[in-house]
């Protein structure tokens, strides 16, 4: 079966519908484009969950703020059509902005947890509120049995969690792995901003979160290894680190001496023109056995 378009949510429910019909499996995996094999590892988890595959490509406005990059974001939805193809995507939906916002459009979603405010929340107010938004829609839209989002952005993924449950949506999320670079830099469609020498340091926010992320698991001192893991971002060249903060992986409250229960680093930092963000899971080693 080879890849459809649309782009009314008209199109979007008729086409599942027809599944439906057939008694199929549907999955979501929504996406901004620009689509890397990041996004492609979803659609491959997403079809182990499903008969049908829906990839949403949209860039939503109302998650960036004034000074972001809502503007210079790469739109390459015909690239991206190939790529879904060859993945075995039968559907792609990619609304335009009057579809998703139409005149008289009037409706928040805000997550009211102290999850919202920290890391991203605090960097980036509004966020969260954007993406609460567009998600539930996309959720109501097209109505799958589950929803497949990354870890690469771990506080998102926290963040629809909540909202989904509060608001009974009857969708399952399912989280998926993060996909690095050979050199272990997370895949991220933001990547494209960096010049061949800034795409060389790059890598340094996984080793700085590796190293840390060995340290702290086997029990040592969350101080020292922060102070250093900032420091060495900084002399690798990123300016200014928004945040490198060890939080509990299922509150997001910040974690203050040691780990003693599942936990995970999480760091944002500039680099250029680029605004990189990236995790990884802290899983104390008595705990791990
Ligand atoms: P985006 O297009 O950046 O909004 O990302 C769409 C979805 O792909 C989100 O659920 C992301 O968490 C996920 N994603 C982005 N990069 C990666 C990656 N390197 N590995 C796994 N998932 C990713």
């Amino acid at each position: 079966m080879s890849l459809t378009t649309v782009h009314t949510v008209a199109d979007l429910r008729a086409t599942v519908a027809a599944w439906r019909a057939e008694g199929l499996r549907v999955a979501l995996v929504p996406t901004m484009g620009a689509l890397h094999n990041g996004h492609i590892s979803l659609t491959k988890l997403a079809r182990e969950h499903a008969d049908r595959v829906i990839v949403s490509i949209f860039v939503n406005p109302t998650q960036f703020g004034p000074t972001e990059d809502f503007g210079a974001y790469p739109r390459t939805l015909p690239d991206d059509q190939k790529r879904l193809d060859a993945g075995g995507v039968e559907l792609c939906f990619a609304p335009s902005v009057d579809e998703m916002y139409p005149d008289g459009f009037a409706t928040n979603v805000s997550v009211d947890d102290a999850m919202t405010t920290v890391l991203c929340g605090a960097a980036r107010p509004g966020h969260f509120d954007g993406v609460a938004q567009i998600v539930t829609k996309l959720l109501l839209q097209a109505l799958p049995d589950c929803a497949i989002f990354g870890q690469k952005d771990y506080q998102q993924l926290m963040v629809i969690r909540r909202f989904s449950k509060d608001l009974n949506i009857p969708v399952e999320i399912i989280g998926a792995k993060i996909l690095r670079e050979e050199d272990g830099l997370a895949m991220s469609s933001r990547n494209r901003y960096l010049s061949p020498e800034e795409r060389a340091i790059a890598p340094t926010l996984n080793r700085v979160l590796a190293e840390i992320t060995t340290k702290a698991s086997s029990g040592a001192e969350l101080g020292p290894l922060l102070a250093k893991g900032r420091q060495d971002i900084l002399t690798a060249g990123f300016n200014p680190i928004d945040y490198l903060e060890v939080r509990d992986a299922q509150t997001l409250e910040q974690v203050d001496e040691t780990v003693t229960k599942p936990a995970r680093i999480f760091v944002a930092a500039h680099l250029g023109k680029a605004r990189l963000i990236d995790n990884h899971a802290i899983t104390p080693i008595d705990i791990a056995g």
